[in-house]
This record gives structure tokens, C-alpha cells and sequence, in this order.
């Protein structure tokens, strides 16, 4: 067994720590200081500094990582991975200075795997050029949407059209002026098996019929630079039978297709995000002094660092196997890791996070520190992708399937 990274990842992983400290570091407080005024449209958009990071990664040639093939970079899921936990770093700007941000990342994914070539041209090549924003909606407020095959929104035909209905919640990125299409999961035939009652649709932002009703927030914060997290109201929305992604009937087996690579690549994503409130944690308590002592000095103190740096590498080691069956098996042989690295990795980052925050004191809470927006984001996660029980019910029942 060989633990060390190619030579391909660990040059691209040189070249995108320079980044990350030459650019994307020092623009977070210019980001925050241009957040803070942004209001009406601008308050849903990535803010102008995130546009001049885009800019200079294409320069650099660090930009779509995550596309496996021709099309993005090339990388394997074992490349990408320490690349990923890089841009953890610093979530909301290296993610989408590389064009490497969810949901974008799923929704090129899906049409570079179930698209036609006219869907590819129309919404692939700009997404991949990074000139427009997409969302993917399934989540519905009236159904445990946990559970993919209560959804409830319809999608009928009529002569060569699909008329679209139904209310959607928390879609992420679909506040954005700059999102220009929806991939819309609903049901085409309610009376089919089960897994085949449910396709998905490319819905243009501007077709009649949409209502985007308001920002949900995640514990108070609007995500607006992400585009918000947005309810949304189709109200007898007609779209082309051309805009149908794969066939009738495959919706379900398109969201299964799409939730792994996604899964895995927060899963990266929070252990560099992990690295950066241990770091954080590690600094404030070695230069901050109460009761005679540097707060490095305590042994509750030394426990967090402790148990912090084991965890990052159980999940770290977990994370990287899991994407080399990926690579090796395909996601369906990964079914098993996926499902653990997405119950293990958020719950241990939450912790992590959360104890850098108990070490900073009220800064911690603050703004002037990540690790709030960092224990939001790892809380979060817990939810978004499949909530950590259904992820262990169903590795529960496979485990038990050995047995019966
Ligand atoms: C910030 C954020 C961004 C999101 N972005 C998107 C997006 O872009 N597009 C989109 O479509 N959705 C998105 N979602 C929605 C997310 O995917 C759903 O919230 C998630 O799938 C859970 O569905 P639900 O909220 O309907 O919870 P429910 O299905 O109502 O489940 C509620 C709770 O029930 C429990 N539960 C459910 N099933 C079981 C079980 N089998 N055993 C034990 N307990 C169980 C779990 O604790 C679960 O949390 C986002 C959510 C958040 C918070």
C-alpha cells in the first residue's frame, strides 16, 4: 500500500497553496468589507473579488478540478481529494474561484454524463466557462424529502411540452441573478414502481411561471454570496420535451448518480476545513494567557489539539480510500465509504470547529474569526446530502444483509 500522493497531485497541490496564500487569504476581508454592503441583486452575487480570483486560477490553470475527463481536468477522485481539502480552506472563496462550487459541480456533472449534445452546448459549455450559475431543486417544504421518492412536484406531458408544478425549498445558488437554469426533480408517472416514478428537467430561470419567493437562511446567514438558499414556487412552467435529462422514468437513478462524487467532495472540503480551525485554535492558544498561564498550557486545551489532529487523519485516510474506489470500482462499489465518510467526516468537523470556537472565547462567535460560518457549514452538512441517519440506516441494513 502506497500512502503518498503522484507527482500530478502534489504539484497542483503546490500550486494551489500559492494561490490560496498569495491570493485567496488576503482577499477574505475584502470579500467581508464588500459583503457588508451589498444589497438588492449584488446581495445574492459572488461579490466582485470573487470574479478576480476566478480570473487569475483560469490563468493559472486551476480551474474545474473536480471534472474527471476531457472536459475538466482530468483528475481522479484520488487527485482530486487533497486539491478539494485545500479549497476547504477557505470556503467561500476557493471553491468557486476554481469553478470547483456546489451545486455547479453536480449539475455539470449530470450533463456531462446523462446530457445530449444540445444540452451540453446550451448549459454545459457556459457553466464550464464559469459565466453562469445553476441550481438543482428537489428539497420540498410539504415532504420528507430525506426520503427522494416522496417528492411531490409534477412533471406532465402535454403534446411537446412538460408542464412543471410544485414548491421547492433551500435550492441553493437559485437566489443569483447569474443562475440561469434549474435541474428540477418531480415526478412524471405517480402510478410507476416506486424508483421510477421521478425524472429531472432543465428548467431556463427566465421561463414564465417561476416565482422565486425569498432567501431561506441557515442559522441567520443568507449565504447570499452563494446565491442564497431559495424557496421556489413552479407554477404551470412549460418546457420543452428536448429539456428532459436522460429518459422518463430516470430521475431517481440521476440523483443516486450525482450524490456521490457531491458527497465526497464536501467530505474533502471539511477536512480542510477542520485543518483550518485546528490551526486557528492552535495559534489563538498559544498567544493568549488567564490564570498564569498560556491557554496552550492546560490539559483540556491540549486534549481538543490532540483528538482534533487524530480525527483529521482517521477522516483524511477514510476520505482517501473512498475515492480511490471511486476511481477503481466506480461510485457503486464506493457505496459503503461514501455513505461512512458522509456520517463520519461533518459530525467530527462540527466538533473540531466547535471547540476552536470555545477556545477563541467571544471571538470565536465573532466576525472577525471563519470559525462560526465554519461550524454553520459543518452543522449543515449533517442535513444537506442526505441526513446522517438515513446515511446510517442504509449502511446499517447493508451490514446486516451479510447475516440474513
Ligand atoms: C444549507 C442547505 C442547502 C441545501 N441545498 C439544497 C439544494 O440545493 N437542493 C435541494 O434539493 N435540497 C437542498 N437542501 C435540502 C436537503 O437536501 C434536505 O434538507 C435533506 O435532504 C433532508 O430533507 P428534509 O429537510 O425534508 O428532512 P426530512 O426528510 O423531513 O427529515 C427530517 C429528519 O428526519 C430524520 N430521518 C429521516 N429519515 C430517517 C430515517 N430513515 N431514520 C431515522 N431518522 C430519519 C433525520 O434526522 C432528518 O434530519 C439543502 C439543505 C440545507 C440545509
Amino acid at each position: 500500500m502506497d500512502f503518498a500522493y503522484d507527482s500530478r497531485t502534489l504539484e497542483l497541490q503546490e500550486r494551489l497553496r500559492t494561490f490560496l496564500d498569495q491570493h485567496v487569504y488576503p482577499a477574505e476581508p475584502v470579500f467581508a468589507e464588500q459583503r457588508a454592503g451589498a444589497e438588492g441583486d449584488a446581495r445574492w452575487t459572488a461579490p466582485p473579488v470573487v470574479e478576480d480570483l476566478k480570473a487569475e486560477a483560469r490563468r493559472q490553470g486551476l480551474w474545474n478540478l473536480f471534472l474527471p475527463g476531457e472536459r475538466g481536468a482530468g483528475l481522479t477522485n484520488l487527485q482530486y481529494a487533497p486539491l478539494a481539502e485545500l479549497t476547504g480552506r477557505s470556503p467561500h472563496l476557493a471553491p468557486p474561484a476554481l469553478n470547483c462550487a456546489a451545486p455547479d459541480t453536480g449539475n455539470m456533472e449530470v450533463l456531462a454524463e446523462f446530457g445530449t449534445p444540445a444540452q451540453r452546448k446550451e448549459w454545459l459549455e457556459p457553466l464550464l466557462a464559469g459565466e453562469i450559475r445553476s441550481a438543482f431543486a428537489m428539497t420540498e417544504p410539504e415532504v420528507a424529502s430525506s426520503d427522494a421518492t416522496n417528492i411531490e412536484t409534477r412533471i406532465e406531458r402535454d403534446g411537446g411540452h412538460y408542464v412543471i408544478n410544485g414548491r421547492k425549498w433551500y435550492i441553493s445558488g437559485a437566489m443569483n441573478p447569474k443562475c440561469a437554469v434549474f435541474i428540477v426533480m418531480g415526478k412524471t408517472d405517480p402510478s410507476a414502481d416506486r424508483h421510477r416514478q421521478q425524472s429531472q428537467i432543465l428548467v431556463p430561470r427566465d421561463t414564465p411561471g417561476i416565482e422565486v419567493r425569498r432567501g431561506m437562511e441557515v442559522f441567520g446567514y443568507d449565504d447570499g454570496d452563494h446565491g442564497g438558499h431559495a424557496e421556489v414556487v413552479f407554477h404551470d412552467v412549460r418546457v420543452p420535451v428536448e429539456n428532459l435529462i436522460g429518459e422518463e422514468g430516470g430521475g431517481f437513478a440521476i440523483a443516486q448518480a450525482r450524490l456521490g462524487p457531491g458527497r465526497i467532495h464536501h467530505c474533502m472540503r471539511l477536512i480542510g476545513m477542520a485543518e483550518r480551525a485546528l490551526e486557528l485554535m492552535c495559534r489563538r492558544v498559544t498567544s493568549r494567557t488567564a490564570f498564569g498561564k498560556p491557554l496552550a498550557a492546560q490539559g483540556v486545551v491540549q486534549e481538543w489539539i490532540a483528538e482534533a489532529r487524530v480525527e483529521i487523519e482517521q477522516l483524511r485516510l477514510l476520505v482517501l480510500k473512498t475515492a480511490w474506489l471511486m476511481d477503481t470500482v466506480g461510485n457503486q462499489g464506493a457505496h459503503t465509504e461514501i455513505q461512512a465518510i458522509k456520517i463520519a467526516t461533518p459530525a467530527a468537523v462540527q466538533r473540531i470547529v466547535d471547540r476552536a470556537i470555545q477556545a477563541h472565547g467571544a471571538g470565536g462567535v465573532s466576525q472577525d474569526f471563519p470559525l462560526a460560518q465554519l461550524w454553520a457549514a459543518a452543522r449543515t452538512l449533517r442535513l444537506a446530502d442526505g441526513p446522517d441517519e438515513v446515511h446510517k440506516r442504509s449502511l446499517a441494513r447493508r451490514e446486516l444483509r451479510r447475516f440474513a
